[in-house]
């Protein structure tokens, strides 16, 4: 059976905790239950500073429950990318960052004895077809040069036909919401104070302190703000730099297991396959299939793309879980984490790519040395401040004509002409009483209509067939069909309209 939900939740319970009751003040306030924001706490906390987190809904429930949880420091866009467009020393020193990062997730297991079966096992980047091996052996000289132990492989533990590979030693897998709930339940033993369904909507600076308005109306007031929600909140200049896009996993039984290990290969989008265990009996969870935000209203059929390649590859038996999440594509190719632009206390952590759990965790190291002081040789590199014009002018002037495009043509176009077009369990974009309206079908035939205009950058929101979600095809703000808010940047939900039926 397939339940449209993440692998991850199941037969996981998040520690139990109470929304914020009161306006309250704290020296440090991070915002943002994922992996970003509970490491950062945990590692502020350990550096004897006093840490609340609040999280809008439960610990994990975004992108950090999506993930498909493979531990890697090989990098999403590619080292012989990131050595062309800025030089070796600076891929080393990511190369370097993200090792640390999983060495980090590893001794944090260790210490704080978290049941999450932290393992580590071989990655292999492999190319399937023919065209992808020039590809291949410039990201091998690329991974020897900033010093990954790799090695050349003419054959891979895959149960189907691909050309060469590279094997990586080293990398790591985890159940990652069993670590993340543990980590928060040792935070709040040690003193920490978390908090969760409780919504920043809007974040001021004032002279020394950062005031943080709660949509359950309370204030929390801090000397420095942590915004670890994936996108920052609101509007921030480091939107124009990130490229939303959504990616499927499917957690399935096959008749095929390849060898243990972190598969990706080298088709555009790319797929990446891992084994899990589930019920006693090993599963294989694999992703792919990567579109961009609201751009696409037949999700289903990326679904049924990604069911097609699992079982033409490795024999599907069932699909247990099946389930979608946002990435943050950077227009250079690294991350932005760092001081917000024009702010003097607030901090942001996004840009992440495919590879949010290592970066999640290396942004905690950032960000904590940045706060307390510490030098750390990643903060010029992935500074949101930094100008590197020759390795972002064609994916920004790309990704920016793309959202402007969407601005214009979205405001003057409809998916269907009246109510009556609109079948049950589907959503459309439709001019109706002389207005652009969202409107959701239920089951039971009522109409749910919503204002298209997405509340961050006003651009109009588009139809997710297999979420049933509005998605904002600019800055990859989403909603649920009543409008609420699903993914940041957006601080506030989507309008209702008082549709009148004739
Ligand atoms: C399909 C998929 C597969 C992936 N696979 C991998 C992988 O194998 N390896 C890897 O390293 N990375 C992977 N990633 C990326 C990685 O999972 C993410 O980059 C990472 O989890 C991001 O963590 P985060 O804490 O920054 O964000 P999130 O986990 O999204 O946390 C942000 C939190 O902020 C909260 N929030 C938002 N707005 C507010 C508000 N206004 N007030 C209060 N709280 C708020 C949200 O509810 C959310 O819980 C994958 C991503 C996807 C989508």
């Amino acid at each position: 059976m397939t339940t449209h939900t993440s692998y991850w939740k199941a037969e996981t319970h998040p520690p139990a905790l109470e929304p914020v009751s009161r306006s309250m003040e704290t020296d440090i306030l991070v915002i943002g239950g994922g992996i970003t924001g509970v490491t950062t706490a945990y590692l502020l906390q350990q550096a004897g500073r006093e840490v609340m987190l609040i999280e809008g809904k439960t610990l994990g429930a975004g992108v950090t429950s999506s993930t498909s949880g493979h531990l890697t420091p090989a990098f999403d866009s590619h080292y012989y990318q990131l050595i062309q467009d800025f030089d070796l020393n600076t891929a080393r020193q990511i190369y370097q960052a993200m090792t640390a990062a999983i060495d980090t997730i590893e001794h944090i297991t260790q210490q704080e004895l978290l049941d999450c079966n932290f393992k580590r096992i071989p990655g292999y980047l492999y190319a399937e077809i023919e065209n992808q091996l020039e590809e291949l052996e410039k990201e091998f000289t690329a991974s020897l040069d900033v010093g990954m132990n790799a090695q050349w492989a003419d054959q891979l533990p895959l149960p189907f036909r691909t050309q060469k590979g590279i094997i990586y030693h080293h990398h790591a897998q985890f159940h990652v919401l069993r670590y993340l709930y543990g980590l928060a339940q040792k935070l709040v033993e040690k003193g920490a104070r978390l908090y969760v369904q409780t919504r920043a909507v809007q974040v001021s600076e004032e002279e020394d302190k950062v005031r943080v308005s709660l949509e359950n109306g309370h204030t929390l007031t801090a000397r420095q703000v942590v915004m670890a929600t994936h996108a920052p909140l609101g509007l921030n200049p480091i939107q124009t730099e990130v490229a939303p896009y959504r990616s499927y996993v499917m957690a399935a039984k096959v008749k095929k297991l390849p060898e243990e290990g972190l598969y990706w290969d080298l088709y555009d989008p790319y797929h990446y396959t891992r084994r899990a265990q589930y019920k006693g009996q090993d599963v294989l969870i694999v992703g792919g299939c990567d579109h961009k935000t609201g751009q696409k209203t037949d999700t289903k059929q990326s679904y049924a793309a990604l069911q097609q390649y699992i079982n033409s590859r490795f024999g599907l038996e069932e699909v247990l879980f099946s389930w979608s999440g946002q990435v943050f594509e950077p227009v250079d190719g690294l991350p932005f984490i760092g001081k917000s632009p024009f702010q003097k206390n607030t901090y942001i952590a996004t840009g992440y790519s495919g590879d949010g759990l290592t970066w999640g965790t290396a942004a905690a190291h950032i960000l904590t040395d940045l706060i307390t002081a510490h030098d750390n040789p990643l903060v010029d590199i992935v500074s949101p401040n930094r100008m590197n014009v020759m390795a972002s002018a064609k994916d920004f002037v790309k990704e920016n004509i793309n959202v402007a495009y969407h601005f214009v043509k979205d405001r003057l176009s409809v998916d269907a002409d009246t109510l009556k077009d609109i079948a049950a369990g589907e959503g459309k974009i439709i001019r109706h009483q002389g207005k652009q309206m969202a409107v959701y079908c239920d089951e039971h035939g009522h109409y749910h209509a919503l204002d298209p205009v997405c509340s961050h950058m006003k651009c109009i929101v588009q139809w997710n067939s297999a979420e049933k979600t509005w998605d904002c095809p600019c800055h990859g703000g989403r909603f649920s069909w009543t409008g609420e808010n699903l993914d940041a940047p957006p601080l506030h939900r989507l309008k209702p309209i008082d549709l009148k039926v004739e």
